[in-house]
């Protein structure tokens, strides 16, 4: 082992990229599905007259837990992040994915080091943990060991290749501290259970204890979707983050 030159630097990262490459997303979506019941069709136009009602309906549809309406939108989010946070992001079946393939391209050498805001310790039971600053003896060692063992699995994932051995059968050997990249679709429902569960805010009316490094990626795709969405937003706020 070692014979192979590194054909690129290896990059480290402690953040992630959340970016809102398409959406058809609006409160006025909500207030039109939820007014077929009582009115027929209706055009937007009349829904955007009366802002207040408007305001009012989407509360009650979000407190009563009348989710259907938030159905009719649609977002595409370009995600950025290492392995084991898409492995998490992935259970959430209501989203549609697409990732880039470690068959049919040789992977790029980003990884994952905690930064040093990144709290080190754990304690507490299962399910409530209370995490803990790590000293700097502690964050010295995560950093020189995860990037020690980055550098060595992507030097013997390069001599895999060199040898001719397949992309697929290679990359057995990279950590899921490597980044990834997908696009991951979704409607604002299922956008809110998915911040219901990775966003932890211990105000909301059922609390979650997320990982971290998916909280940051929930936090960015929040603040993308409250811009696209206030009063849905809002009412989700104002309901304790309760998936409608
Ligand atoms: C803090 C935390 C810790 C976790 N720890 C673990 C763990 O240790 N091990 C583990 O395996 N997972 C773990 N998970 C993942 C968790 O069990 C869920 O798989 C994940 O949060 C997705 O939630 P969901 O099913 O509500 O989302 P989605 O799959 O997006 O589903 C959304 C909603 O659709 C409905 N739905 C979807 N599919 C079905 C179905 N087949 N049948 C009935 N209703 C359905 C449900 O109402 C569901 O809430 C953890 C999640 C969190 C937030």
């Amino acid at each position: 082992m070692g014979t192979v030159e590194p054909e690129a630097e290896i990059t480290f990262r402690s953040d992630v990229d959340v970016e809102l490459v398409k959406a058809a997303a609006s409160d006025a979506d909500v207030l039109w599905a939820a007014r077929v019941s009582t009115k027929g069709e209706s055009s937007l136009e009349e829904i955007e007259a009366d802002p207040q009602r408007s305001k009012g309906l989407i509360n009650y549809l979000m407190r009563d837990r009348h989710g259907t309406p938030f159905e009719h939108s649609s977002m595409t989010f370009y995600v950025s992040a290492p392995i084991f946070v898409f492995r998490e992001f992935m259970r959430h079946r209501t989203f549609s994915y697409n990732e880039e393939s470690g068959r049919y391209r040789k992977l790029t050498p980003v990884f994952y080091v905690p930064g040093p805001d990144r709290k080190l310790v754990q304690e507490g039971k299962p399910g409530k943990y209370v995490f803990l600053d790590g000293t700097a003896e502690q964050h010295k060692l995560v950093t020189e060991a995860t990037q020690e063992s980055y550098r060595q699995s992507y030097q013997a994932y390069l001599e895999m290749l060199e040898a001719g051995v397949a992309r697929e059968v290679a990359r057995t050997v990279l950590p899921v501290g490597l980044y990834s990249s997908m696009y991951a679709t979704c409607n604002a429902r299922a956008l809110m259970n998915f911040l219901s569960l990775r966003v932890k805010r211990e105000d909301s009316t059922f609390p979650s204890f997320p990982q971290r490094e998916i909280e940051m990626v929930a936090e960015k795709m929040e603040a993308l979707w409250a811009e696209l969405m206030p009063l849905t937003h809002a009412a989700f706020e104002a309901n304790g983050r309760v998936c409608p």
